[in-house]
């Protein structure tokens, strides 16, 4: 469960210039996700402190495991891969490579449930992987009922994101564009009624006219059944 409490770290600071506090929500897997922010154009949140701009993970990370010379030196790991997370048991200090390392592990980012900006959570993900699978409802429509982008669902399909969830999930191929089974009824009654030829038919359905032929000769979407 997502608790909604706002927190607020204190970093001790007592420099001449106020910022906002910095809070956080806490997420599902323990993630502090920052709160009350804008995030910068990386994909970072920032902070001035001394003067000075760090990113606000590393400022958080040093604060708690100290401005060393060798810590300086490195660069700090989101061991949960959430870049949005400044919970200072989820960073690590950290060479570059194993920093580049986390990434690969990680698959690509955003990695799933766990990235801070994701509101589809691993059941969603499932459904819509059996859904890109067994029917030939559209990216889009998939995007409308889980309330994301249809960039989200294309990304899922390629496996871009979330890779691990549903590891038999076999991708639609990118070029076979998908009808919905809306619109494939449609054509079918259109089909039916025999007033139109096929070209008007794929003009008035807003697909191509092989399209329509594959469907009046059953060759695709046999398994799209009139009422
Ligand atoms: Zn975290």
């Amino acid at each position: 469960m997502q608790e909604n409490k706002i927190h607020v770290y204190n970093d001790g600071y007592k420099g001449k210039f106020k910022s906002s506090p910095i809070q956080y929500i806490i997420g599902d897997n323990g993630c502090w996700n920052v709160y009350g922010r804008n995030l910068d154009t990386d994909g970072y949140y920032y902070i001035s402190r001394n003067c000075k701009k760090y990113k606000l993970h590393r400022w958080i990370a040093l604060n708690e495991y100290g401005f060393t010379e060798e810590n300086q030196k490195l660069v700090v790991r989101h061991l949960c891969n959430n870049k949005k997370c400044i919970n200072p048991s989820h960073l690590k200090f950290g060479t570059p490579k194993e920093n580049s390392e986390d990434s690969v592990l990680a698959g690509i980012q955003p990695h799933g449930e766990t990235s801070g900006q994701s509101i589809l959570n691993n059941d969603d993900v499932l459904k819509i992987k059996e859904l890109l699978q067994n029917t030939s409802i559209t990216f889009k429509e998939l995007g409308e009922m889980f309330s994301v982008d249809e960039s989200t669902i294309q990304d899922i399909n390629q496996r871009r994101t979330w890779v691990h969830i549903g590891k038999e999930f076999t991708p639609r191929p990118k070029k076979d564009r998908v009808i919905a089974d809306e619109t494939v009824k449609k054509v079918k009654e259109l089909l039916l009624e025999g007033k139109y030829l096929q070209k008007e038919i794929a003009l008035m359905c807003g697909i191509d006219r092989k399209r329509v032929s594959d469907i009046n000769t059953n060759k695709k979407y046999k398994n799209v059944k009139l009422l």
